[in-house]
């Protein structure tokens, strides 16, 4: 089985992709961790994160290894992530691990903003998940401050309208839901309500998936 969650920065994709895959007993995997692992290979290699060139060939050498870096998280490594993964090579040298990870058995949740309409188009379910501008901004305003990080809610506020245009905006795999997404706003639900949501609609698709390949 695969479920493909899709959606804007802090729409609460990620901990939803966690607790199904939990749920499921399936593999996850976050894939902007990916792009962000380019961004930071790309920064570090001190060339500029939007010339294509350097932006693939950081693609190139990104390895799960990788993933578990600290510094993924940065706000600089965000705000470079969406800048590399508008370089449509840097998405395809990205393409065959994530597609691998999902054929693997017994199945995997990955989350993103394409798994739905690029990685996976045949996946068993595909979850759009979203919430107000204001609403992701106030959550990751809040988690950074957890973190200890002296941030100004209205610079939040700008990176991630910027971040959600670039997404938005680009022409290879833009950030859209698939036409056959589930549509899940979490505006006004909190973790545990969003994992409640999204279980109940699963279950009703795949109960009709399994009502159709009965006849
Ligand atoms: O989800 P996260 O915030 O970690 O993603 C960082 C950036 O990576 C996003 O802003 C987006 O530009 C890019 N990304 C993408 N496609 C994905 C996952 C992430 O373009 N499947």
């Amino acid at each position: 089985m695969i479920i493909a969650v899709d959606g804007p920065a802090a729409a609460g994709k990620g901990t939803l992709a966690r607790r199904l895959a939990q749920h499921f007993g399936l593999g996850f995997l976050d894939t902007g961790a990916l792009y962000r692992a380019a961004a930071l290979r790309a920064l570090e290699s001190g060339g500029d994160p939007a010339d294509p060139a350097v932006a693939e060939a950081a693609a190139r050498r990104v390895s799960p290894e990788d993933i578990g870096d600290r510094r993924l998280r940065e706000e600089r490594v965000a705000q470079a992530a969406s800048i590399v993964s508008a370089i449509p090579g840097v998405r395809a040298a990205l393409l065959q691990f994530q597609r691998d990870f999902a054929a693997r058995p017994p199945g995997a949740v990955l989350d993103g903003r394409d798994i739905g309409t690029v990685v996976c188009p045949g996946a068993d379910v595909k979850i759009y998940v979203t919430a107000s501008l204001e609403a992701r901004a106030e959550r990751r305003f809040q988690e950074l401050r957890r973190a200890g990080e002296a941030v100004i809610y209205e610079r939040v506020l700008q990176d991630m309208k910027d971040r959600d245009e670039r997404d938005s905006a680009r022409r290879t795999a833009p950030l859209r839901p698939a036409d056959d997404a589930i549509v899940l706003d979490t505006t006004d639900l909190d973790a545990e309500a969003t994992f409640q949501a999204a279980l109940a609609a699963i279950e009703k698709k795949l109960a009709g998936k399994h009502r159709r390949d009965a006849r």
